[in-house]
């Protein structure tokens, strides 16, 4: 076990249902990719950690409980979750907006992907139907994978949206990739926001 990954399990077994910021987490782990290796114990160790995203405790990490959840194929969404984002998302397309009255298969997609170090957590899952899901997964596809974990490391949608165009200089870039890699609903704004900024 890395020393890290040893002092953050400690940290959290001594500090069960207490709420941790960034800051705190960012001490005890001693290196600079922490959050990745508290991922790596939640994906694929099972450790009953949460990331929050909402709320007053917003960005902090939980450990809910001593208990181990079983391993899950990575990335795997499994029965509960699926029926809880399509409830969420009313049984609809979050693209085209088509669902079960126009009789579309739906699907629980990540919104970025696995591969690219997308979570299995809601903010990053929705409901898209067959048609947008493979249109989506032609976009993807033509992507460099290596090049997009680095990318979607990157803690905001403005940080990847930069280094995405870092990476591509000079290049022509098709608004939908564009959406796509900023992963927020409001990316054209966000772009804006880039340009307007001062160098
Ligand atoms: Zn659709």
């Amino acid at each position: 076990m890395s020393g890290a990954k040893s002092r953050l399990l400690e940290f959290f077994q001594n500090n069960v249902g207490k709420y941790f910021p960034l800051s705190e987490l960012a001490k005890v782990a001693q290196v600079s990719d922490w959050p990745r290796v508290i991922r790596a114990m939640r994906l694929n160790d099972g450790y009953d950690i949460e990331h929050i995203a909402k709320g007053p405790h917003k960005g902090c990490y939980v450990m809910r409980s001593l208990k181990m959840n079983p391993a899950k194929p990575r990335g795997g969404i499994d029965q509960r979750i699926r029926y809880r984002i399509l409830q969420r998302d009313a049984s609809c397309c979050q693209r085209c907006g088509r669902g079960v009255k126009e009789k579309v298969k739906l699907m629980v997609d990540h919104k970025i992907p696995v591969e690219w170090g997308g979570e299995t957590v809601d903010d990053n899952l929705w409901t898209l139907c067959a048609e947008c899901n493979l249109g989506k997964k032609n976009w993807l596809s033509d992507e460099n994978s290596e090049e997009m974990k680095e990318v979607m490391s990157q803690s905001s949608g403005i940080k990847r949206l930069e280094r995405f165009f870092e990476l591509h200089p000079h290049e022509l870039l098709e608004p939908t990739r564009l959406g796509i890699i900023s992963g927020i609903r409001d990316w054209e704004r966000t772009l804006r926001h880039i340009i307007a900024r001062p160098i």
